[in-house]
């Protein structure tokens, strides 16, 4: 994967190098969301997809970085320790540039939630980007668990990113059975094991699982296409509720509003000069 500078408004776009011109672009978009199982996936009009896009799309919110472009030659963004942390060392070690165009802003108007079953997301109006998440599991290890987190890119470098992903031992078990998550093991995520922790380092916070959550709330919600001002509320949420959100968000028009919007006549800006990450698992 490679992370080049873009110009502004162009958003988040990954691109698949290893298909067809033409096919390679898949904007990262809520409406572009085909599978939410094991991660969030994205699919242009050509049926290319990119898989587990979330982590690396929260470090991009972590980072304040609206425009880039994401070059990959595999479906899937590396998984790396499961969290969000190596994307954000190497964006830092790669470098921010702003660019001379407002930012523009999604402000949340009205509530908006979706429900399933004891599953809830609400998105609502405030003055920042704010987010609570509580979960609930069969297990010691996680329990019940909740977290509030006020939206700054220094408390996301220090409280979130290094959250990494968990699973249940039976349930990547019986994914490997249907040749899923293959790639799944200590290396790359939190194994529970009933109430054990089966990584030998144990949890980078004792929290770590609904940090995790919050983690991937902030990935998904980036499929907004523009920064939220508003607050999140999570109750045993997941990437397809978050995306149920979103989905519902943008059919109530009254319920948001952009914010900073700029006028089109206003000449492009030049594209960034940065260096260009390159990460590689
Ligand atoms: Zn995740």
């Amino acid at each position: 994967m490679c992370l080049r500078p873009a110009p502004a408004s162009t958003g988040i776009v990954f691109k698949r190098i290893d298909v067809p011109r033409g096919d390679q672009k898949i904007k990262a978009r809520f409406d572009a969301v085909t599978d939410t199982q094991l991660g969030t996936t994205i699919t242009n009009e050509a049926g290319v997809s990119v898989s587990t896009i979330e982590h690396l799309m929260a470090a991009l919110v972590g980072c304040e970085i609206d425009n880039v472009l994401v070059e990959l030659d595999g479906p899937e963004v590396p998984v790396m320790d499961g969290s969000a942390a190596p994307f954000v060392f190497l964006i830092e070690c790669a470098g921010v540039q702003d660019l001379q165009a407002p930012r523009r802003v999604i402000r949340i108007l009205e509530d908006i939630t979706v429900r399933d079953g004891d599953r809830t997301v609400t998105l609502s109006p405030a003055d920042h980007f704010s987010l609570e998440m509580d979960i609930a599991y069969d297990s010691a290890v996680v329990e019940k668990q909740s977290y509030r987190f006020d939206f700054s890119p220094s408390a996301f470098k220090i409280e979130l990113c290094r959250a990494r992903t968990f699973g249940f031992l039976h349930e990547v078990e019986g994914l490997r059975q249907v040749g899923r998550a293959l790639g799944g093991s200590l290396e790359n995520s939190i194994v529970i094991d009933g109430d054990e922790i089966l990584n030998d380092g144990g949890l980078r916070y004792d929290d770590e699982c609904v940090r995790h959550k919050v983690l991937d709330a902030i990935g998904d919600l980036a499929l907004a296409g523009a920064p939220i001002v508003g607050h999140f509320k999570g109750d045993r949420s997941g990437h397809m509720m978050n995306n149920l959100l979103l989905r519902a968000l943008f059919e109530n028009t009254h319920a948001w509003t952009y914010e900073g919007v700029v006028e089109p006549e206003v000449a492009a800006p030049p594209v960034p000069v940065l260096q260009e990450a390159v990460m590689t698992a």
